[in-house]
């Protein structure tokens, strides 16, 4: 089975070329993050995935995590893997330097994460989702509850985890019925919340539950609902451990995929919880910190993508199968026959479609939060969060789309468990679910990010588009030309989208929700298309002053006209969709879906 090998060249490319590095590094409270620091920083990191955590990724598959009594037992060399992440340092390499960690741009920690997700999705869940409720903490916490917890969370000495689901509500958390009653300087929490990734697990000695729940006199709805910490230990005055706190773990999930991530049903027997910030605001705290969750799990796309990428392309290389359509002779690699060859460049043109558009967001998300100019930062927030939905719903479809590529191309062997490849389909799987399904993207992307500002922010990407056609008009490349010419096409598809969903919404909202997936997909397939386009612009640069690695260069230009080929020509397709498809999608009635 063929090794990770972390995709560094990319990586650098795009950070540098792409997502600015150069100009993140000025912010304030990122001069560290100097070229050579990061290119240390990504070596290590390279090392860390390939040798701990990557061959840790088939066995935790088979083995998965295990239930007995109340307690979970990971995988074979997952505790083990976690200490040296922790002691590594990785898990506070993003986190607020107040708090013990690194304080490194966003920017930095993206091609990391990848890394991680790539090597193990599984274990990379672990520090996600102890991010998440660090965010949390950050975003309300009191700075009590502050010193008490969030040390040790950036430390990775515990972990956290996000319990907002139970049985009745999972996208509409407006249902979520665990109770919060209040008892001196705490709360008493009750109920059942369920699919909590890592809601138990025997990597750490504490665990810090960050749970929803309404107290007796809370509203109804989504107003009503509050945010408390739960931990598993309950923590003394003087930071060490006290008793066990009434949450405990009734079983896990058996499930398609991420077999060694726990998915635990919690259960909170009056638990001894405090509040996060005020009453009746939890949702509008997990609204806050949504766009980082959002955007990790997008990243798992790009992720996952990559690494069935390398995995298909080891077997294309060896496999031998069929004779050279033009010179016949010896049985040749399949990586010959042209169908093998337009799947692998279908999976390597949109993973680094994919890959460009997450850390240009995750540089975004850098400027929005320390740029000293307001402007700057108001206007690199409106970009992040119209395209957030973006990266999160496309790069997840996309990676199921690929990790589905990567077992064909492997044939009878992908369907088998063995080769691995099965096993990144089934994991890529529940990128598109968790953390809000690509229906709840494309809703979110549609209402709240366009409808409700009468397009302003996506407007302004498409006058930026204009501007840079201005920019690929200048090469004289041929390929340049095409992208140039199907990108041009591809934003006027978003264009004639917005306008039709501003003009829907309001009167037919059901037409506009039908489509709106289809619109998500378009604006992730012409925003990858933008993103490629710069790319080969940035490299028949460096190819013209003949500086650097030519054959990375050339390859670049040559996928990203693929993709123009490939992928960006779908544009006009999904605008028709949009505009056309809402009437059909809502015609039938209920009953008429059964008179077949
Ligand atoms: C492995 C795993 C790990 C998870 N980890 C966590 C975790 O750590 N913490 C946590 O709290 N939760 C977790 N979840 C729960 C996850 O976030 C939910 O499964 C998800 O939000 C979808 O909710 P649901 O399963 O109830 O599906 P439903 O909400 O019932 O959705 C079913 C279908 O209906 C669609 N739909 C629903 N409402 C709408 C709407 N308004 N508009 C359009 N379409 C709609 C959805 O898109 C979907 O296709 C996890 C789930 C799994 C499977």
């Amino acid at each position: 089975m063929s090794a990770y090998g972390a995709p560094l060249k990319d990586m650098r490319f795009v950070l540098n070329e792409l997502a600015g590095l150069d100009a993140v590094a000025k912010l304030p409270g990122y001069e560290e993050a100097s070229p050579e620091t990061v290119d240390a920083i990504l070596e290590e990191a390279a090392k860390f995935a390939t040798q701990a955590l990557d061959p840790l990724n088939f066995s935790g598959d088979q083995e998965g995590s295990k239930w007995h009594d109340g307690a979970v037992t990971t995988p074979k060399g997952f505790k083990e893997a976690y200490r040296q992440f922790v002691e590594g340092g990785w898990n506070a390499l993003p986190l607020e330097a107040e708090w013990g960690g690194q304080g490194l741009p966003k920017l930095v920690a993206t091609p990391v994460d990848e890394m991680w997700v790539s090597a193990n999705m599984s274990f990379s869940l672990c520090p996600l989702l102890t991010q998440g409720a660090i965010e949390a903490l950050l975003t309300a916490g009191s700075e009590a509850l502050k010193k008490a917890f969030l040390p040790k969370m950036v430390e990775g000495a515990w972990t956290g985890t996000m319990n907002l689901t139970e049985p009745q509500a999972g996208s509409d958390l407006a249902l979520v019925r665990t109770k919060a009653v209040r008892e001196g300087d705490h709360y008493l929490i009750s109920g059942q919340k369920i699919f909590i990734t890592y809601g138990e697990h025997d990597l750490t000695e504490n665990i810090v539950h960050l749970v929803l729940a309404r107290t007796p006199d809370a509203p109804e709805g989504v107003k009503g609902i509050s945010l408390f910490v739960v931990p598993k230990f309950l923590v003394k005055p003087d930071g060490t451990l006290g008793e066990r706190n009434r949450a405990s773990c009734a079983s896990i999930e058996h499930k398609l995929g991420i077999h060694a991530s726990p998915t635990a049903v919690m259960v909170y027997d009056n638990a001894v919880g405090y509040l996060v910030g005020e009453e009746n605001k939890g949702l509008a705290y997990m609204f806050i910190m949504m766009n980082a969750a959002r955007f990790g799990v997008g990243l798992e796309g790009v992720a996952i993508s990559e690494r069935a990428f390398q995995r298909a392309l080891a077997y294309a290389m060896e496999r031998l199968q069929g004779k050279d359509l033009l010179e016949g002779g010896a049985t040749v690699p399949i990586i010959r026959h042209p169908d093998v060859r337009r799947m692998l460049m279908l999976m390597k043109a949109q993973t680094e479609a994919m890959r460009a558009l997450a850390y240009v967001v995750a540089s975004a998300m850098d400027v929005a939060g320390t740029h000293p100019d307001a402007a700057m930062r108001k206007q690199n927030q409106a970009f992040v969060d119209l395209m957030i939905p973006v990266v999160k719903g496309w790069s997840t479809e996309t990676g199921i789309e690929v990790a589905s590529l990567g077992v064909q191309v492997h044939g009878g062997m992908g369907f088998i468990e063995e080769t691995g490849a099965a096993q990144h389909l089934r994991d890529a799987r529940i990128a598109t679910i968790y953390e809000g399904t690509t229906g709840i993207q494309a809703n979110d992307l549609i209402g709240r990010k366009i409808a409700r500002e009468g397009g302003a922010t996506v407007k302004g990407w498409l006058e930026h588009l204009a501007k840079f056609d201005a920019e690929l008009a200048k090469s004289a490349h041929p390929d340049v030309a095409r992208l140039r010419e199907t990108l041009a096409a591809g934003a006027k598809a978003v264009g004639e989208s917005v306008d039709w969903l501003l003009a829907t919404f309001g009167k037919d909202v059901r037409a506009a929700s039908a489509g709106a997936v289809p619109f998500l997909k378009l604006m992730g397939v012409v925003a990858g298309g933008w993103q490629m386009a710069r790319a080969a612009l940035a490299a028949e640069k460096r190819l013209a002053a003949d500086e650097g690695e030519q054959a990375f260069y050339k390859a670049k230009i040559v996928t990203a006209r693929f993709y123009a080929d490939h992928v960006l020509v779908q544009a006009p397709g999904l605008r028709d969709t949009v505009l056309n498809g809402g009437a059909a999608a809502m015609a039938l009635d209920d009953e008429q879906f059964l008179a077949a």
